[in-house]
């Protein structure tokens, strides 16, 4: 019997999925390497209870689960100061880990330098924000977006092999509209509504200049701000330093690979692919502009790539005739069609063959909807990717169902299998995870020094995935390879990214590492690792 093991009989005994979360993060507390060991071991089980879907669950009642949190909370109130609270949080960590690896109490450890010490340890390598405005499709969720940061940190340690102690969340916790939490007694966040124009903006700008002047390396991942500041802090800050925006680029990245893989199951091109989003956020809007990337690289010039995505947003379709008063992020794609305003109305004016669901309108894709994809395709692309699982605007079961199992599917929370009607035999789910692109970028701007992250890795990023999958995972319906081998996988992808850093003089290789062999294994050997442990007999 080891740790991990009783760890795991532990986790498997407990039903509730929320009581699930406290459990893992009581674990990761009481024994780190026991809980990243768990972790590394069992990323497809595990992961849905520390990241979507639960996740979501676990920031809507985050200040009533008392669990402490890992991160640290930058108020509207720090405004002056927010680069002393940075470091006196960070050394205090810091300190903190070495204590506990040198089995110190306080004062013994003051005693002896080991705070001291622990201070010049290394800087951080990741560090994942969050405003807590649009937290997975359930909105302002104020202070308690902390649970998203420290979810998606986590994701670098598992999936890619950085450093724990290298990696920090942070929250900004600048107020909230959402009254439900100003009302609740137990809400620790500040009991204010949201900082709004000049002072929100100097806020964020003094955290992004403080993160610069303390850690100029450090990739910082903006995610789960409201659109209205998401589009426009990634624009201010993407060429000042290592950054972006993992719900617009990630999850630009992921899908475009889902797209890829799902041509090889339809046997399409993707010169010949329209794409019809139902959702013209964050998400929408940055997948739209990877695939139009992507189509270009095959001759195609900008102007006619982007008229091959539509948008719809709450009110209908996206056209010229709107043009007037549209939101900036919009207007690339206010194209030249007549509007229409439902989308069984769009899907017959636009004529998609994939049909993608960024709207956080669960059920949107109805029967009548799926019947008229599959009208127009003999196999219809369709990925309802809206979060958490009641977000999703169709399930798996559903796509299935209605369309005799010809939809090619992937979405944003985990489905189960199903057996489709059509042969009896056992199809399964992509789930568009992010996990898959995000913690390989993050690794390897950190192995490189990345000074930028452009759009260009995110499509070798998202080219590299798909073509690690197999024929044979495509045709069982994953479109992703294997959750259980994402360190593999991430081992891959984050030498194909660290090769384009540095062939785009974005940073630079270590010594002795040039081949993409060299890579591979330098990768390999700078993972955290949390090591096989000893059974408990034998310690
Ligand atoms: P967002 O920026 O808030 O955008 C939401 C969009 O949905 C807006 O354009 C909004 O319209 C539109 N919308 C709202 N109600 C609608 C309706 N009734 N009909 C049509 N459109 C409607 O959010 P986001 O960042 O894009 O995220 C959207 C969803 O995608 C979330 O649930 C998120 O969890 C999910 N997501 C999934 C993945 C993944 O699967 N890997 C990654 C990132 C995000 P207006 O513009 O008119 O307000
Ligand atoms: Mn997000």
């Amino acid at each position: 019997m080891t740790r991990v093991r009783r760890a795991m009989e532990a986790f498997r005994a407990i039903a509730d999925p929320l009581e699930r979360y406290v459990y893992l993060r009581e674990l990761q507390r009481a024994s780190a390497e026991t809980f990243y060991r768990a972790l590394v071991r069992e990323p497809l089980e595990l992961m849905p209870f520390v990241y979507t879907p639960t996740v979501g669950e676990a920031c809507e009642k985050y200040h009533r689960l008392g669990i402490e949190t890992n991160g640290v909370y930058i108020t509207a109130d720090d405004a002056g100061r927010v680069g002393a609270k940075l470091r006196g949080h960070w050394d205090r960590a810091a300190a903190a880990r070495a204590r506990a690896r040198e089995g110190l109490d306080g004062e013994a450890a003051k005693r002896r330098g080991v705070d001291r010490r622990a201070r010049a340890d290394d800087g951080v390598a990741v560090a994942v924000v969050t405003d807590g405005e649009r937290i997975l499709g359930l909105g302002d969720l104020g202070a308690g977006g902390m649970g998203i940061s420290e979810g998606k940190i986590l994701l670098y340690t598992v999936c890619a092999g950085v450093r724990p102690s290298a990696c920090l969340p942070v929250c900004l916790d600048v107020g909230t509209n959402n009254q439900r939490l100003l009302d609740d007694p137990n809400y620790k966040g500040l009991r204010r509504t949201r900082l709004k124009g000049e002072a929100y903006d100097a806020l964020v700008d003094e955290f992004m200049r403080e993160m610069r002047a303390w850690q100029p390396r450090c990739l910082v991942q903006f995610e789960d701000f409201g659109n209205a500041n998401a589009f426009r802090i990634l624009e201010k800050y993407r060429t000042t330093g290592p950054c972006f925006n993992d719900d617009i680029q990630g999850t630009a990245a992921i899908t475009l690979a889902a797209l890829l893989s799902s041509l090889r199951a339809t046997k399409g091109k993707l010169e010949d692919q329209k794409v019809l989003f139902y959702g013209a956020g964050e998400a929408g809007v940055g997948i739209g502009e990877l695939i139009a990337m992507a189509m270009e690289k095959t001759g195609m010039s900008h102007k006619e790539a982007m008229e091959r995505c539509y948008f719809m947003d709450s009110k209908g379709l996206v056209c010229k005739s709107r043009l007037d008063g549209l939101q900036p992020h919009k207007v690339a794609f206010a194209h030249d069609v007549e509007y229409q305003p439902d989308l069984l109305s769009a899907i017959s004016a636009v004529k998609p063959t994939a049909l993608i669901g960024v709207s956080t309108i669960g059920g949107a894709f109805t029967e009548d909807v799926v019947k008229e994809m599959c009208a127009l395709n003999e196999r219809p692309i369709i990925f309802p990717l809206s979060n958490p699982t009641s977000k999703s605007e169709c399930t798996f079961e559903q796509a299935m169902a209605w369309s005799d199992g010809k939809v090619v599917f992937a979405s944003g929370s985990p489905f189960d299998p199903v057996v489709r009607p059509r042969d009896g035999v056992k199809v399964f789910p992509a789930q568009a995870n992010n996990a898959y692109v995000f913690p390989a970028l993050g690794f390897a701007a950190a192995l490189t020094g990345a000074s930028q992250i452009t759009d260009d890795l995110f499509l070798a990023a998202a080219e590299s995935l798909a073509s690690i999958t197999t024929d044979a995972e495509i045709d069982a319906g994953h479109l992703f390879p294997d959750m259980n081998s994402i360190r593999q996988v991430s081992v891959t992808l984050t030498a194909e990214i660290c090769e384009m850093i540095v062939k785009s003089g974005l940073g630079r290789a270590p010594s002795g590492v040039s081949t993409h062999a060299d890579w591979l294994a330098y990768i390999e050997s700078h993972q955290y690792d949390p090591g096989e442990e000893q059974p408990i007999s034998k310690l």
